[in-house]
């Protein structure tokens, strides 16, 4: 039977179909030189799930020389449609973290990167700067799940005749999969997440695309970090002109050098994870932790946690 009938959750059983659609049909369409969507991981975020290297001591498993593609803070007008084209030329399929309001503003962008067969997950409705540690639980909380409904409608076509939701409790998310921006997490809201069912992504690997550079840097930065690794979820930005123009070239190399990519959709359960190698530390919870009382003198400290925060190897 396959797997998909034995899913419950409405949320995890459409993601899952979408994903396996998205991939049959990128199969269909995929020349054997391009690089493709090797498997679709199902990760079950019941109970929450928190993931990510940089910052967790938990990643999703992979296979050595397995990707996971995400990209952060779009839709952008510009390059959003041309990270599309270049993850389409390729066949691969990505997760979005997208913005609230972005979304709001070009909702057609959202919905064509479910109609491509990624994932849209969230990233809060307007981004707030620094993070969302310098407001209340409840703004935060708020910012966040009007970030979710903006997708929800947008991307996936729900829509709420009764009104939006105003507890994520009631809110059936199809991908239930959510980003702090700035990695800067707080402990009520990681239980909150974690009463809801949503898994936390941080990343194992970045582009550091927030900075400007050319392309060929980037793109010797991220292969440099991957080949280190042997494996990891990849963050970038589809907001970067730098990026999108790097793309098609990072791709090629991927699948020149023996890489398959891997798309995470919503499963049953909790999992599967695999813990972080001996001697891990959070290298953002260093920098978060770092930048909240020098921009915030009146900010209290870091709600303690059960992640140690030691100086991280410099890059
Ligand atoms: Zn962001």
């Amino acid at each position: 039977m396959p797997i998909r009938f034995r899913l419950n959750a409405f949320c995890a059983g459409f993601a899952l179909w979408a994903g396996f659609a998205a991939l049959a049909s990128a199969e269909e369409a995929c020349e054997p030189d391009k690089l493709g969507t090797a498997r679709i991981a199902e990760v079950g975020t019941q109970g929450g799930l928190m993931i990510g290297l940089k910052t967790y001591p938990a990643a999703i498993p992979l296979a050595d020389h397995e990707v996971i593609l995400t990209f952060d803070d779009g839709p952008d007008q510009r390059t959003t449609p041309e990270i599309l084209r270049a993850l389409a030329d390729q066949c691969v399929l990505a997760t979005f973290f997208d913005i609230g309001a972005k979304v709001d503003a070009l909702p057609l962008l959202a919905r064509r990167e479910v109609e491509e067969g990624h994932n849209v997950a969230h990233h809060t409705y307007t981004h707030p700067q620094p993070t969302l540690t310098f407001m209340s639980e409840a703004a935060a909380r708020a910012d966040i799940l009007k970030g979710m409904i903006a997708v929800e409608r947008a991307a996936y076509g729900q829509d709420f005749p009764d009104g939006e939701p105003t507890d994520l409790a009631k809110l059936k998310l199809h991908t239930p999969f959510f980003r702090f921006p700035g990695f800067a997490d707080t402990a009520d809201l990681r239980l909150w997440f974690g009463e809801n069912n949503v898994a936390i992504f941080g990343t194992d690997l970045w582009a550091s695309d927030w900075i400007e550079m050319t392309p060929d840097q980037e793109l010797k930065l991220i292969l440099g970090r991957l080949e280190k690794a042997g494996r990891g979820m990849l963050l970038f930005h589809d907001n970067r002109q730098w990026t999108a123009d790097m793309m098609p070239g990072f791709l090629a190399e991927l699948k020149k050098r023996g890489y398959r990519v891997v798309h995470v959709v919503a499963g049953a359960g909790t999992g599967p994870t695999v813990p972080a190698p001996a001697g891990w530390v959070s290298e953002t919870g260093r920098v978060t932790g770092a930048l909240k009382p020098r921009l915030d003198k009146n900010a209290p400290t870091r709600p303690a946690g059960p992640i140690p925060v030691l100086p991280a190897p410099v890059e």
